[in-house]
């Protein structure tokens, strides 16, 4: 018997119907004589309908009153979900964020959990219930709710399983698990069994929107056992995000992600002098846009060229920032492109093989495809290339890294 925390996204109750279904897989893990605790998220939609309401009344709503709106979808589907487990003979309870002490800091729509007390919660599951509580909600010291940031149901259902030190947080979502990469761009991606939390991090952050950034950073530092799962398919394993093992998959690298929403921006002949990179992306963060990507050449007759990466909803608003710098500096031109994508391999198995990254040059080199920028990490190399050889050189990939095939354990 095992303490389990599992959560169910929006779509996984998106309806009443689903909420059923959802009833009935919990109070199947509790007839398995688990202790089970859940946590969900609005139904599918509501985060944004009420989120149009409140633009009705003001376009830039946000702080406090939107987070008292935002956290009532969660509301909504605790109750509905308790409501089916009754009704099924499986006690339970729900909790919004504030009943189960989800204490967060006061940065609203946004907010960092800081401390639960899991009390609460252990009576109730001493007393043979379940335990349904609201994500992405929280409530700060002076007692105003807060919510986490969009998607932050995850974060709430691993930092449970933290205080409550869980044998497994279960993530249950609209996909099997994790793939080798997105399986709409190539019908062979494989379901990874296992993958580290190093890496899934790499693939969260690089565009494969399975699970928040954050949850999976909060699982890694407390060590929490994740596993991503479908809610639509029973008996699958899903994909366990886990620490690095020794018995673990020996592949060379992992899964292949892409961010398609990146723009280039290049400023050539700019006087190399120091302080000239901070007065071009210096500008470029002080207007809040995020730089991914830098690469700055050789200086050479005095001078140098810069390239970097912005959102590709930033393109704009950056390329007028550098032209006004280049301008002050003197630079002979800014360019910019906003259809270029990045594709990454990641795999901690780079840290210990050589030859990875020519591995990856030659197939992208095989399909005719031009590198733009290159960039590295002890466990990620990332190219940037024209928009249109983005499905070529990601199928190209995973060919070359042989990613259909389960690596030999
Ligand atoms: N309902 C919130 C959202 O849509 C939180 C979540 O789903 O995790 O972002
Ligand atoms: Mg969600």
């Amino acid at each position: 018997m095992a303490l389990i925390v599992q959560k169910y996204g929006g779509t996984s109750v998106g309806s009443v119907e689903r909420i059923q279904h959802v009833a009935d897989r919990v109070s199947q893990s509790r007839r398995q004589g688990h202790d089970v605790v859940v946590v969900v998220s609005a139904m599918s939609g509501e985060t944004d309908r009420l989120l149009g309401l409140a633009r009705g009344i003001r376009s830039d709503a946000d702080g406090r009153e939107l987070d008292v709106l935002l956290s009532t979808g969660e509301q909504v589907t605790i109750a509905l979900l308790s409501m089916a487990l009754e009704s099924k003979g499986c006690p339970a309870r729900s909790y919004t964020g504030a009943q189960v002490h989800i204490r967060t800091d006061s940065a609203h729509n946004k907010a960092r959990i800081q401390e639960i007390d899991g009390a609460r919660v252990r009576r109730d599951l001493a007393d043979g219930k379940v335990v349904v509580v609201a994500g992405f909600q929280g409530v700060d010291e002076s007692g105003n709710i807060t919510t986490l940031g969009r998607g932050g149901s995850d974060t709430t259902a691993v930092a449970l399983a933290a205080a409550l030190k869980a044998d497994e947080c279960q993530i249950f979502t609209d996909v099997d698990g994790v793939y080798t990469t997105d399986p709409r761009v190539v019908p062979q991606a494989r379901r990874l069994e296992r993958i580290t939390f190093e890496e899934m991090l790499e693939m969260a952050s690089l565009g494969s929107k399975v699970l928040q950034i954050r949850a999976v950073e909060f699982a890694g530092k407390y060590n929490v056992p994740l596993r991503v799962l479908s809610s639509f398919q029973e008996g699958g394993d899903g994909t366990l995000i886990t620490f690095e093992e020794g018995s673990m998959e020996q592949a060379l690298i992992s899964g292949i992600a892409f961010n398609q929403n990146e723009a280039q921006l290049t400023v050539t002949g700019v006087p190399d002098q120091p302080g000239v990179a901070y007065r071009i992306l210096g500008a470029v963060a002080q207007a809040n846009i995020e730089v991914d990507m830098i690469v700055q050449n050789v200086g050479a007759d005095g001078t140098t060229d810069f390239t970097f990466t912005v959102h590709r909803n930033d393109f704009d608003k950056a390329m007028g920032i550098v032209s006004a710098r280049a301008e002050e500096l003197g630079a002979r031109e800014v360019s910019g492109d906003p259809k270029i994508v990045k594709i990454s391999i990641v795999g901690v198995g780079m840290r210990s093989h050589a030859g990875i990254a020519s591995k990856m040059f030659e197939a992208l080199a095989a399909e005719g495809i031009n590198i733009r920028m290159i960039s590295t990490s002890e466990i990620k190399i990332s190219v940037v290339v024209d928009e249109k050889y983005l499905e070529l050189g990601v199928r190209a990939l995973h060919d070359a890294f042989e990613l259909e095939r389960a690596p030999a354990a």
